[in-house]
C-alpha cells in the first residue's frame, strides 16, 4: 500500500481498466438510471424535483395546478406566515443576506445569540449553538465528539446525517433494532467497557415511520452505562408535547436527562440550519473546534431571524401544535379504518401508508398526483422493498375535510379506479 494524494491508503495495483475521467461509470449512477428506466417502463412520471410555484404548505401549486400537499415539513404552517417573512426581511435590511464569514473568525450578529438563547430555553439547557445545515450539524458534531477509542450505539433507522457523523468519527458503530431498548441494553453490556466514551443516538420522532422511542427507558440506560445520550429532534420540535417543546415534553421527562439535544431549523422553524443544545462545556467545545462551525459561514441572518420568529410563534400559539396533532391522529384513524397498513405511526405528525412494493407505492403516488394530492413515495432501497410506502407529513393547516378527501382518494386509488380530483 502507498499513501494516496488525499492521505488515505490505496491499493498498489491499479484496477485493470481504470475509469480515468469517464464520469458515466461513477459509483451509484447506474442505480439511478435503473430507477428512471423502471419508472418509464411503468409509464410513471418522475415524482422527484417537481418545482412548486409558491409556498409549499398544506396546499401548493405545481405546474399551474393546485394540490393538497403532504410532502413538506411545514408542520405548523409557519413557512409563508407574513410575520416570519417580515422578520427575515428586516434582518436582510439590517445585516444583508449573508453572515459573510465564520462567526469565530469575523464576529456574529445579535440575532445569532437571541436565537440560541431561545432554543436553549426550550430545553432548559445552559447553552446552544446553531449551524448552517441540520445535516452538517449531525456530521460535524458526532464527528468531533467521538473518536477511534469510543463506541456509538444508534437506532438502525437513524438519519443519514447521524450515520455519516458516526462514520467520520472513526468510533466503533453498533446499530440496534428500531426502538428496541432491550437490544440496546444487550449491546451496551457487551461492548461498553472496552471503549472510552459511549454515545447513544436516537431520534425523538422517526421520519420514516412517525413513531417514537421509549425515551425514559433509553435515558435510564444511558445513565446506567455511563453513556452520553443524543436525541435528534428534527421532527419533534413543534410536533411532540402539548406545547411543541419536543420529545421530553411528550413523555414527561426532565430535559436534562438528554446530554445533547440536536435539531433543525428547516422544519417547524421554517428556515434552514441546525442546532445543538446542552451543557456549557459541550457548546464551548463545538464553538471553538467543530469543523462544520469553525470553518463554515455563520447562519445567514434572515434565516436566524425567521427561525427565532417561528419559535416565538410556536410558543405564543400552542393551538398550532394541538391542530397538527389532531390532524395526524385523524389521518391515522381514517387510514386504519380504511384498512391501510400504517406501521407503528404514533399519529403525531407523520403517517406512512405501507404498500408492500415499490411499484405499488410509485403507482399510488402517481394516481394521487393526478387527483391533486402531492405525497412522496419512499421506495427501495431507501426502505426495504416490502415496506415501500407513501409518507404523509401533516400540517396544522390541513383541514379535517381535506384529510377525509385524501383518505377517500387513497381508497379509490387502491381499487384501481380513476380517482376524481380532490382540489
Ligand atoms: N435529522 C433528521 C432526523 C432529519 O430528518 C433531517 C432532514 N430531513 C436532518 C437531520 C437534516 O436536517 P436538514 O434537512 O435541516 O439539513
Amino acid at each position: 500500500q502507498r499513501l494516496s494524494r488525499r492521505g488515505g491508503k490505496e491499493d498498489e495495483a491499479a484496477p485493470a481498466e481504470s475509469p480515468g475521467r469517464d464520469l458515466s461509470t461513477l459509483p451509484g449512477l447506474r442505480d439511478i438510471e435503473m430507477v428512471r428506466e423502471a419508472g418509464a417502463a411503468l409509464g410513471l412520471e418522475n415524482p422527484y424535483f417537481r418545482p412548486h410555484e409558491g409556498v409549499a404548505g398544506a396546499r401548493t401549486v405545481i405546474g399551474g395546478r393546485d394540490f393538497l400537499n403532504y410532502a413538506s415539513y411545514n408542520y405548523l404552517g409557519l413557512n409563508g406566515d407574513p410575520r416570519i417573512a417580515a422578520a427575515a426581511k428586516a434582518a436582510i435590511d439590517r445585516h444583508g443576506v449573508s453572515a459573510s464569514a465564520s462567526r469565530l473568525a469575523s464576529g456574529e450578529r445579535p440575532v445569532h445569540g437571541a436565537l440560541e438563547a431561545a432554543l436553549a430555553a426550550n430545553y432548559a439547557a445552559e447553552a446552544c449553538l446553531t449551524f448552517v445545515s441540520g445535516h452538517a450539524t449531525n456530521v460535524t458534531v458526532i464527528g468531533q465528539l467521538m473518536g477511534a477509542r469510543d463506541l456509538i450505539l444508534h437506532d438502525q433507522l437513524i438519519h443519514n446525517s447521524a450515520a455519516e457523523g458516526a462514520r467520520l468519527s472513526g468510533a466503533r458503530r453498533v446499530a440496534f433494532p428500531h426502538n428496541d431498548w432491550r437490544a440496546a441494553e444487550r449491546e451496551l453490556a457487551a461492548h461498553r467497557r472496552r471503549h472510552g466514551r459511549a454515545l447513544l443516538v436516537l431520534e425523538g420522532h422517526y421520519s420514516m415511520d412517525g413513531d417514537v422511542p421509549d425515551l425514559p427507558r433509553f435515558a435510564a440506560l444511558a445513565r446506567e452505562h455511563d453513556a452520553l445520550l443524543m436525541v435528534d429532534e428534527a421532527h419533534a420540535l413543534g410536533v411532540l408535547g402539548a406545547t411543541g417543546r419536543g420529545s421530553f415534553e411528550q413523555c414527561g421527562i426532565a430535559p436534562d436527562a438528554v446530554d445533547i439535544w440536536m435539531g433543525t431549523l428547516s422544519k417547524t422553524l421554517s428556515a434552514c440550519g441546525g442546532y445543538i443544545a446542552g451543557r456549557q462545556p459541550l457548546i464551548d467545545l463545538l464553538r471553538h473546534a467543530a469543523p462544520g462551525f469553525v470553518y463554515s459561514v455563520g447562519l445567514a441572518p434572515p434565516l436566524a431571524a425567521a427561525a427565532l420568529a417561528s419559535l416565538q410563534a410556536m410558543q405564543a400559539e400552542p393551538w398550532r401544535v394541538a391542530k397538527l396533532q389532531a390532524n395526524a391522529a385523524l389521518f391515522l384513524r381514517l387510514a386504519r379504518e380504511a384498512g391501510f397498513d400504517t406501521g407503528s405511526s404514533a399519529g403525531l405528525g407523520i403517517v406512512p401508508v405501507i404498500l408492500g412494493s415499490s411499484v405499488a407505492a410509485a403507482r399510488m403516488a402517481a394516481a394521487l398526483f393526478e387527483a391533486g394530492v402531492n405525497v412522496q413515495p419512499i421506495l427501495f432501497p431507501v426502505v426495504p422493498e416490502r415496506s415501500a410506502r407513501l409518507r404523509f407529513f401533516l400540517s396544522a393547516e390541513h383541514t379535517e375535510e381535506e384529510i377525509a378527501r385524501t383518505v377517500a382518494a387513497l381508497v379509490a386509488a387502491r381499487g384501481g379506479a380513476a380517482v376524481a380530483r380532490v382540489v
